[in-house]
């Protein structure tokens, strides 16, 4: 389906990167909301998040204040000139929240897993103008993602985007959900137009690695950040340990190095000429080495044939990983990157091999 969002500057009135999302978990009491709000002034942040109804993991957690907190949010970014957010899950949410002048709407990670939830919003959208944001699902499903952006683009959202919040795995991690960041790339060659928000705070779970996470974002080009802010991030009735204070979002924001997409300096813009000229040139080398790779490997293959060996050699291949990884290492290669390259090379030699020994024999005459 071919996804035509709106530009982010259209919605947001934002010139320039990155557009900033700031504000608690979830909305807690009125004066939270408004000290919140109240000390995030000056650090250029665009729209007030805040929770409202949550999606806990287990019963008897907080789940939310409900819509009895909507109009803290609005009153908060009335005063401090903010625009404001939250998350919206069932039909009813999108009418509550639209009805007391939210600007902006997001669905959560948990909510995008189930298509039939994320249709019963889009049908709910039809026909208003708001902004949504899609987290990402929290398995990393790339189709599923890409299936909740197409049925809400196509109730007629215009002002679309996403947000990336990283993704669940099973392995040990030093995040509470992975980034993943060749998912999030691989969307944005799919649709290089729909605004890409990364949200550090349910990525790494935990305050001291959002700096970090913020500026990865910014090395990928991404377009704007969700971040978790709290007035006292400790007491936090939920995600405690990922917020952060207003103060500290602030000197996050100041010290990012934002990234641009090119530059207009003539001499700077030749100089990237020559170089993507050499790995041309280089790339052109490697595909030639490749394929006189294979003609030896059909060799090979006719004579496996010819004296009725298996295509594949488990000694001959552990033992020529072990010697390629180890002359990688010796030129500076990464170790995982020469396994990777030679788990393609070695599985399309044992195809073409396959191939060349199920063909006819030729008649004995
Ligand atoms: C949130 O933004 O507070 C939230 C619940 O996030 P997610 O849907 O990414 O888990
Ligand atoms: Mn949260």
């Amino acid at each position: 389906m071919d996804i035509k969002p709106l530009p982010m500057t259209h919605w947001s009135g934002l010139d320039r990167k990155p557009l900033v999302i700031a504000g608690p978990c979830a909305a807690e009491t009125e004066e939270q909301v408004l000290e919140t709000a109240r000390r995030m002034a000056g650090a250029n942040v665009h729209y007030l998040r805040a929770g409202i109804w949550k999606a806990r993991t287990r019963p008897g957690s907080f789940e939310g204040i409900g819509a009895r907190a909507l109009p803290w949010l609005r009153r908060a970014g009335a005063e401090f000139d903010l625009k404001t957010a939250t998350e919206v899950a069932q039909p009813t949410h999108v009418e509550l929240a639209l009805k007391h002048g939210i600007d902006l709407l997001w669905i959560g990670a948990r909510t995008t897993v189930n298509p039939f939830s994320v249709q019963e919003l889009a049908n709910a959208l039809r026909g208003t103008d708001v902004p949504v944001l899609i987290k990402n699902p929290t398995s990393p499903d790339l189709a599923l993602w890409i299936g909740a952006i197409e049925r809400v683009h196509s109730a007629g959202v215009g002002a679309l985007g996403v947000i990336h919040r990283g993704f669940s795995t099973s392995g040990k991690s030093s995040y509470r959900n992975e980034p993943m960041w060749n998912i999030v790339m691989e969307l944005r060659q799919t649709m290089p137009k729909l605004p890409i928000i990364t949200d550090p705070s349910h990525i790494t779970g935990r305050r001291d690695l959002i700096q970090d996470i913020s500026q990865r974002a910014m090395d990928f080009g991404i377009d704007g950040l969700m971040i978790e802010t709290h007035p006292t991030p400790n007491q936090a009735w939920s995600d405690a340990a990922q917020q952060i204070m207003p103060e500290r979002l602030g000197e996050i924001l100041g010290q990012l190095h934002v990234r641009r997409s090119g530059t207009d300096d003539d001499s700077a813009n030749r100089a990237l000429a020559e170089l993507r000229e050499a790995i041309d040139q280089i790339d052109r080398n490697l595909l030639s080495v490749l394929t006189e790779r294979l003609s030896v490997i059909k060799r090979i293959a006719e004579w496996k044939r010819a004296e009725n060996v298996t295509p594949f050699q488990v000694a001959r291949w552990n033992e020529l990983l072990e010697d390629r990884v180890s002359l990688g290492s010796l030129l500076g290669l990464n170790e995982e990157y020469v396994k990777a390259i030679y788990k393609v090379i070695h599985r399309e030699a044992v195809r073409q091999q396959n191939w060349i020994m199920d063909e006819e024999e030729p008649l004995d005459t």
